[in-house]
């Protein structure tokens, strides 16, 4: 299904909006995750990153080698900080939007989880969802 999607960040400085078919969201246990959210775990929508606009403000970027060897990208407000987006050097065709930036919770649909191997042992979620210790190799 395809329909307007839009978010942004806490203070509204970052808006953006997506017109395309929105992806499967998945929980990712990684520990640069956790650090990037503040969070146990991250949420995150894989979106076709040509369809995706920022249509106020401007992201301020990070770029770290991940375990997986990936380069990974994180995006945020320059304002309040907020994670908004992350970037795989080896897949430019998506983009993983943060979960919570957007503005309706019912576009997000977890469909498995990855990096179990590191997720922690105080927060619980769907344990019958497909999951994978490390990485997810296929997309
Ligand atoms: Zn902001
Ligand atoms: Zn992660």
């Amino acid at each position: 299904m395809t329909e307007l999607v839009s978010g942004g960040c806490l203070c509204s400085y970052v808006r953006y909006e997506y017109d395309g078919e929105i992806g499967s969201a998945n929980y990712c246990h990684c520990r640069d995750c956790r650090k990037t959210t503040g969070s146990a775990f991250n949420i995150g929508i894989c979106l076709q990153s040509s369809s995706l606009c920022v249509v106020a403000g401007r992201v301020k970027s990070y770029t770290k080698i991940a375990d997986s060897g990936n380069t990974i990208t994180r995006e945020f407000c320059p304002e309040c900080g907020s994670p908004l987006f992350t970037r795989a050097s080896t897949k430019p065709q998506y983009i993983w939007v943060k979960a919570g930036s957007l503005d309706e919770a019912k576009w997000i649909k977890p469909m498995y989880q990855i990096w179990t191997d590191s997720a922690v042992p105080w927060a619980y979620i769907n344990t019958k969802l497909p999951s994978f210790h490390q990485n997810r190799n296929v997309l």
